[in-house]
């Protein structure tokens, strides 16, 4: 199977081999070890000196423990939405009884930095902004650098992102950009099954915690830190995924970190170019166009459960759809963490010959 959805992500068979690892005390020495070589590895890759705390959770729960423990109800927050994951933390911030002020834009397009200055002139009681940095749902990823030059550079607020689909393919530098909590999820670059959350959190973050009062407990970041602080977790953790993000960072640095930015880089690029050879829409804003995952509008005519189900069936390749209000709309192409060159051909030349079969492809295709 082509597994082209965007995340979870294939797995490199020495990440495959290092799941099957022993199971160990979790109160033990090895395993502090392992969380302190993997905490160390995190730091470099997020860029940060900050405190790394790692959550056996898939990427909401990283979300969640981020909302839970900066929020106290009724707090008024400023959530920035480009799309469904967006979406996603106006729901959780709603859920914690917070007063959401949404920045919203249209599905496809980045955030304006412009815009969000005239909101925060206008919200002076706000102390944190939430975003997300690469929106896997539309394919866009946000100008973050440009963002956090307002959010903090201008307006001193706390910064928390979601870079669940980001960090360890595209860069988020979390120091240099000044983030104070950055999220990420092990399935999506990290070439590692589900399982883990990891958050920086830095200073700054920690004295907003201490004033939150929202409820916490599986999720508190203090008690987690306390407990890594003695190569514990609060909890059990997912041993077998903590191997592989070893083994999985060992590979990024193998690789190193400019390369790998590279090779997405260069596989987003190629991505978008064949799309629009075949005649094929693209839906994000080019100019903001992720270099984790591509989406594409489908043509008029097309079904999208047909159209996945003969790439399924026929091709052995596996898509991504749309999702929320674009579901049925788009349809997505991951390319993040391990993959082949010849994967992503495979993958473009199998919707090249589904769309023309279905009548999906306006212009005379030309070479993909
Ligand atoms: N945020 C973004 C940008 C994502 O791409 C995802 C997963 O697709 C999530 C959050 C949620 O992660 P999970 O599905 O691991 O809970």
């Amino acid at each position: 199977m082509n597994l082209r959805i965007p995340g979870p992500t294939p797995v490199p068979q020495e990440v495959l081999s290092a799941l099957s690892g022993p199971m160990i005390n979790h109160r033990g020495p090895e395993f502090a070890a392992i969380q302190n070589k993997v905490t160390e590895g995190l730091k470099k890759v997020f860029g940060t000196k900050n405190d790394m705390i790692i959550l056996t959770s898939s990427g909401t729960g990283g979300l969640e423990a981020a909302m839970a423990n900066t929020l106290s109800p009724g707090e008024r927050v400023v959530v920035i939405s480009i799309g469904e994951f967006g979406e996603r933390l106006i729901k959780i911030a709603k859920a914690y009884g917070a007063d959401v002020v949404p920045v919203s834009f249209p599905y496809g397009s980045a955030a304006d930095p412009d815009k969000v200055r005239q909101v925060l002139k206008s919200e002076t009681k706000v102390n944190t902004v939430y975003l997300t940095h690469n929106e896997t749902s539309t394919g866009v990823t946000n100008d973050l650098r440009s963002l956090a030059k307002v959010i903090k550079g201008e307006f001193n607020k706390t910064i928390v992102v979601d870079g669940v689909s980001s960090i360890s393919s595209l860069p988020l530098p979390v120091d240099e950009w000044e983030i104070d909590i950055a999220i990420s999820g092990s399935q999506k670059g990290w070439m590692t099954p589900p399982g883990l959350a990891m958050l920086s959190v830095s200073p700054r973050a920690w004295e907003t915690i201490a004033k939150a009062k929202c409820p916490r407990f599986y999720f508190d970041l203090k008690m987690a830190k306390e407990s890594a602080d003695k190569g514990e977790t609060p909890w059990t953790p997912a041993i077998s995924i903590f191997y592989g993000l070893n083994t999985g960072l060992d590979l990024l640095f193998k690789e190193g970190l400019g390369s790998v930015y590279e090779r997405h880089a260069s596989i987003g690029a190629h991505t978008r170019q064949a799309v629009k050879a075949m005649g094929l829409q693209l839906f994000a804003d080019e100019r903001y166009a992720s270099n984790t995952v591509t989406a594409i509008k489908i043509p008029e005519g097309v079904d999208w459960k047909a159209f996945n189900t003969t790439m399924r069936k026929e091709h052995g390749v596996v898509l991504g759809g749309g999702q929320g209000a674009i579901a049925g709309k788009i349809f997505r192409i991951g390319h993040l963490g391990f993959f082949t060159q010849k994967e992503i051909d495979d993958c473009l030349a199998a919707v090249k010959t589904v769309m023309g079969t279905m009548g999906g492809l306006k212009a005379p295709a030309r070479s993909a």
